[in-house]
């Protein structure tokens, strides 16, 4: 039986792997997977927390208040809770640089996805018209990633651009301020959608609402942020431990893998790998290989591959990801009330904007706020700390971020290369990103209707707080090596096959052609399955 190698144990590589396995094909698995620490008292909620643990300080702030957001530091609402700051611990051997981009990487057992907030939005045919397979290949898969990992959710507006998948589970019980929310987009509904071109309903999230498989349903305890200790919330390592009850599977964690060797006849022959720590070489065999190591990361792999071949450096161009927006707002039908913190604490309702142009989708999730780390919210309130604090206690209860998603394509002026250094031959990667140059016109114009729709729905937008995330903030990165109806060098098959190296294949968003407004992991899991199960 052909032996296959993956390298990463994303949500790409995980899924991946599984379709694989359930095949009965021998997988090898390559990670530097770095592992999460197990969660303290998993019973406790969010307010046990703070009064149970002998040291809450610790937990919430890190040991050396890791976790705390300075002033000024980097202008976002929120900072990664110490527990999680596993997952962008980076080995020694990768480095980077960017312009006009702040990454984020992940060496961990499950990759980024550990840390996701869970958005789970299938891409409509209309989305997928620049990718070389129609929308009809992709909804079995979409079934079947919605089987594996527990998607919650409803038809409701929103299916006008969410197509309707099986196995939803029933949506998760609403916090105060999205139900009524909710009401005030049912009472103004017609003025929203014909006036505004805006729709609002449930978000979809990976998070059980029924106990299955060993997971719990959602409890809500309120400690998502902090990581989920029942598994009712869904991260890959979830589908890893999955892929571990498989005999035919076989997973090397603290490996990093640095390049392809090919042979005389140009296949790919093994991955030169090192042990994390360790700078000891070694190379590892197999018939086929599979990059599922993140867009940025499996380009490395591949750019260094060429580098050692032929001593040659390229430009990988195409790189895309969504530019956000935060746009933080008050409902006012809520000062002066309490909050309720035990709640589920991601997105539970999401918007979907008809753009001016053809075709154009703009997708926003909107998130209220419950337990969270806040003092990155009250030091950005433009007053004195004590009068930040006491309107942020009036106010808490009332307050929300609408997270605005646009789109973005593949252009040359966005690439990843590499940079040698010329005394050791090591290589780092380099980005470049240069936002579309009309984008500030559709920004502008796109926050004017969320601004609309908030005032509608009972809610002001307080001056000066809105916040443009640089690009690579979003962290769904795509594009450098795009599929492609026709055979070229640095693109793939529509099964993600190199048309490079004919037994290396890319099952992360490295291979997408284009990125829409709408976060992309759903389609990627049901991507990677896709490749895995046709092309096998
Ligand atoms: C805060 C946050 C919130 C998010 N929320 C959402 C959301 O709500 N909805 C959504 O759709 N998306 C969301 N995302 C994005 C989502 O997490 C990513 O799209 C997804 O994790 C990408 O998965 P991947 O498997 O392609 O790559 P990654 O998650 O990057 O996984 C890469 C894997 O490869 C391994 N690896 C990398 N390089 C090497 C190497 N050289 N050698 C060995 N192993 C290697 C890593 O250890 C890791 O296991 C969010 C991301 C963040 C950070
Ligand atoms: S999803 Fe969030 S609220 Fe629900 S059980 Fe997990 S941590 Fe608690």
């Amino acid at each position: 039986m052909t032996k296959v190698l993956i390298v990463g144990s994303g949500a790409s590589g995980v899924h991946f792997a599984l379709t694989l396995l359930q095949k009965g094909y021998q997988v090898i698995m390559l990670d530097v997977g770095r592992e999460r620490p197990d969660p303290v008292n998993p019973e406790d909620s969010f307010n046990d927390l703070k009064n149970n643990l002998s040291d809450p300080v610790n937990y919430f702030l890190g040991e050396n208040y890791e976790a705390v957001v300075y002033p000024g530091s980097t202008g976002e609402y929120y900072g990664f809770p110490p527990n999680k700051q596993y997952i962008f611990d980076t080995p020694e051997q990768f480095e980077w640089k960017a312009t006009g981009f702040a990454p984020l990487f992940s060496f961990a057992r499950g990759g980024l996805a550990e840390t996701w907030t869970g958005g789970v939005y299938p891409l409509n045919a209309e989305e997928l018209r620049d990718f070389p397979f129609d929308y009809s290949e992709l909804t079995h898969y979409y079934n079947e990633i919605s089987k594996r990992i527990g998607i919650s959710g409803t038809i409701d507006d929103l299916a006008r651009f969410y197509p309707v998948h099986d196995y939803l589970l029933d949506p998760l019980r609403l916090d105060n301020q999205s139900s009524i929310l909710l009401e005030a987009y049912q009472r103004h509904r017609n003025y929203l959608n014909t006036e505004l071109n805006c729709y609002l309903g449930r978000s979809r999230v990976a998070t059980l609402t029924g106990e299955r498989e060993g997971r719990k349903a959602c409890s809500y305890c309120g400690r998502c942020l902090w990581g989920c200790p029942s598994g009712a919330f869904y991260t890959p390592s979830i589908t890893l431990r999955e892929c571990f009850s498989f005999s035919n599977f076989k997973y090397y964690p603290n490996i990093y893998a640095n390049y392809f060797k090919t042979n005389r006849h140009g296949r790919l022959e093994s991955i030169v790998v090192e042990s994390t720590g360790m700078k000891k070489h070694e190379e590892i065999q197999a018939d086929t290989f599979v990059l599922a190591a993140g867009t940025l990361s499996s380009s490395k792999i591949m750019l260094d591959s060429i580098h050692r071949e032929n001593g040659g450096n390229i430009k990988l161009t195409g790189l895309m990801d969504n530019r956000q927006i935060l746009i933080p707002f008050i409902n006012l039908n809520l000062v002066g009330h309490q909050y309720d913190a035990e709640s589920y604490q991601y997105h539970q309702l999401a918007m979907g904007i008809v753009g001016e142009d053809t075709g154009k989708y703009y997708h926003a999730l909107i998130t209220t706020l419950k337990t969270a780390l806040v003092h990155p919210i009250v030091q950005n309130i433009p007053l004195d700390l004590r009068t930040a604090l006491n309107i942020f206690r009036n106010v808490r209860a009332g307050l929300g971020v609408v997270n605005l998603n646009f789109d973005d394509h593949r252009r040359e002026t966005n690439y990843v290369t590499l940079e040698t250094d010329k005394n050791t031959g090591e290589t780092r990667l380099l980005i470049n990103y240069l936002p579309p140059e009309n984008e500030s016109a559709v920004l502008k114009r796109t926050v004017k209707t969320v601004k609309k729709v908030l005032r509608k729905l009972g809610c002001i937008v307080p001056p000066f707080m809105m916040h443009l995330r640089p690009m690579g903030a979003s962290v769904h990165y795509a594009g450098t090596i795009p599929m492609s109806e026709h055979p070229a060098p640095l693109t793939t098959s529509k099964y993600g096959q190199s048309h490079d190296y004919e037994n290396l294949y890319f099952a992360d968003g490295s291979t997408f052609p284009a990125l829409p407004a709408k976060n992309l992991t759903f389609a990627l899991m049901a991507n990677a399955a896709r490749i895995a199960d046709r092309q096998f």
